[in-house]
């Protein structure tokens, strides 16, 4: 999880509009029986490409993943603006290429994901691991955390 963290901070800031916008910094590495099988961070390959699907689906294109386990640093997304524009949410590619086991790092505190990206994989029979269960209560504009680590 620690070089997971450590290629996050790869992510290079997306322009829109020629303007510089500060993009959230996530990462993802794949591995199976102790040997990484590749990493890669948002943006790496195009700007706003999501770490998971650049993982399997550029850098990794055409490798079997099957029963490896990936770790991300963010819940893989299931549907938000870039599933409306025709991309395939990344639980989706993480389904189909049978990885057996996600860690996550945080839930995605975006309300239309959060939670539904764990219990999409799980629901698919994937065995998920969450290292730091994050709240975020709006209407008291505060952050809660709790950590779990199994
Ligand atoms: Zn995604």
């Amino acid at each position: 999880m620690e070089r997971t963290v450590e290629i996050a901070r790869q992510c290079v800031n997306e322009q829109k509009d020629g303007q510089i916008k500060i993009s959230p910094k996530l990462g993802a590495v794949i591995a199976r029986d102790g040997e990484k099988l590749g990493e890669a961070y948002r943006g790496q390959q195009h700007p706003g490409d999501h770490a998971e699907f650049t993982l399997l689906e550029k850098n990794l294109k055409g490798v079997s993943v099957m029963g490896a386990t990936l770790y991300t640093t963010l819940e893989p997304c299931t549907t938000g603006r870039d599933a409306a524009k025709g991309k395939r949410p990344c639980a989706e590619w993480i389904i189909d290429h049978q990885i057996a086991r996600v860690v996550i790092g945080v839930l995605d505190p975006n309300n239309a994901i959060c939670g539904r990206g764990l219990r999409r994989l799980m629901g698919a029979g994937i065995q998920v691991v969450l290292l730091i269960s994050t709240s975020v209560r709006r209407s008291k504009n505060s952050t809660t955390s709790s950590r779990e680590i199994r």
